[in-house]
């Protein structure tokens, strides 16, 4: 048991995880809590890359990544208008070394220029983001000396899936996509990306060649719209992004503190930090906690701007998903109603009976009596007929006693809604109940 516990240390440690997430806070793995990354990768800077590729991701609002060779005599030589315009749009300008030869055996001072000076023509024409990542001309490492005073990743060509923790970003795996590997049907695209989805790990495709472009191991246009398509139909399991976003996001994500600095009845302040380097370090992680009771919806800033946030169901509880950058400002989440339920108000007095409504049907509003017999935590809520609540009154602990509750229905719906009673004594004893209501105006 206790070399079990020191290989698990050993093993964290090896990993350099130093993240500290608060409870009941969590870290996505993915961005949005989605199951598998994905990034497209290109090499040489082959012509159909920016007349066709280039456009398709941005008609499906994906980021490619572009591995550039940048020697003006290459073969096909960069187009930095192009290029700059790319950048803008989000996709990745990274290096693929100035004159595209092998680094294996190279001189140390031949193969820092190489890595140098591809990175410095880059971030001359492309200042922001930074040139962080390379892709490795024939899949041969360089110097991990020299690789680590430029790159935070690099890529290789090993063809497996990359777990979410990669042990070494100075190769990462990705898989040679087209015809020189029988790789080109939609089928092949996506049974890789599947066994990233059962993994959680990251499928990095490495693509040359589109159509008749003349670049090495061509994938066909069309083949690569389907995969887009899919990959948008499941949007909900994949996170497409640039190789170079989803590096930040684990080193993030794997570096991460969160902590709560103060919960009140309508605001959370959140502190989100990281240990990184904030210049190359500055991509949104999502974080999710429990939506308190009292919320039905929220908002939220990170240093007084709006940040995504969504309120979500995981299996039995509503959770707050946000996005934040760290080191970026105090987020702050902020109780909302959703539209149609401004006027959920729960009203307490005394008076008879277990469950009942008066009136019913009712407009706006009802009284929903129930009794309490032993001192109990009572949850009463409404739902609507696809049992989601629309509304919680009470959620909390009660003393022994007849109650009223006053619920108001102004702003929803006419229809039918259902209210629901779940209390648990001191002794653990639990009572359930619910009741027809209908709204009619
Ligand atoms: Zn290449």
């Amino acid at each position: 048991m206790r070399t079990f516990i020191c290989i698990i240390i050993l093993f964290t440690f090896m990993l350099g995880y130093s993240q500290t997430v608060e409870s009941p806070y969590e870290v996505a793995n993915w961005r949005w809590f989605r199951t598998a990354a994905v990034s497209y990768t290109f090499d040489d800077n082959t012509p159909n890359q920016f007349a066709i590729a280039l456009p398709m991701f941005n008609e499906f609002g994906f980021n490619m990544t572009l591995f550039i060779v940048t020697d003006p005599n290459w073969e096909y030589a960069a187009d930095w208008d192009v290029l700059e315009q790319a950048a803008a749009q989000g996709h990745e300008i990274a290096s693929h070394t100035v004159t595209h030869t092998s680094l294996k055996g190279m001189e140390d001072a031949q193969q820092e220029a190489e890595l140098k000076d591809s990175q410095e023509t880059i971030e001359a024409h492309i200042p922001n983001p930074k040139c962080i990542t390379i892709a490795y001309p024939f899949c041969d490492v360089p110097k991990r000396s020299i690789f680590e005073q430029y790159y935070i990743a690099g890529r290789i060509c090993s063809g497996s899936i990359v777990p979410s923790s990669p042990r070494d970003f100075m190769n990462i795996s990705s898989i040679i996509c087209g015809e020189e590997r029988n790789f080109n049907n939609v089928s092949n695209f996506i049974s890789r990306a599947e066994s990233a989805v059962k993994s959680n790990g990251w499928c990095v495709y490495l693509l040359h060649g589109i159509d008749d472009d003349g670049g090495w191991s061509t994938v066909l246009s069309d083949t690569l719209r389907e995969t887009l398509s899919y990959f948008k139909a499941h949007s909900d399991s994949f996170w497409v992004e640039t190789f170079g976003n989803v590096v930040r996001y684990i080193k993030e994500r794997d570096a991460l503190s969160v902590s709560e600095l103060s919960v009140q009845d309508d605001q959370i302040q959140i502190q989100v930090t990281d240990t990184l380097d904030n210049v190359i370090f500055n991509v949104p992680v999502t974080l999710r906690r429990p939506l308190p009771v009292a919320w039905a919806s929220a908002t939220g800033t990170q240093n007084g701007q709006p940040v995504e946030v969504k309120v979500i169901n995981v299996n039995s509880g509503k959770f707050i998903q946000f996005d934040a950058v760290p080191d970026g400002g105090k987020v702050v989440l902020q109780k909302a109603s959703i539209s149609g339920i401004h006027d959920c108000h729960g009203f307490l007095d005394t008076a008879p009976v277990l469950l009942q409504h008066y009136p019913n049907p009712f407009n706006p509003t009802t009284t929903i009596h129930y009794q309490l017999n032993t001192p109990s935590h009572v949850r009463l809520s409404v739902c609507n007929l696809l049992g989601q609540e629309v509304c919680v009154l009470v959620n909390e602990d009660r003393a022994p006693g007849i109650y009223n509750t006053m619920f108001n229905g102004a702003g929803l719906a006419c229809g039918i809604y259902f209210s629901n009673i779940r209390t648990e004594s001191e002794n653990g004893q639990k009572y359930a109940a619910t009741k027809k209501l209908i709204l009619s105006k």
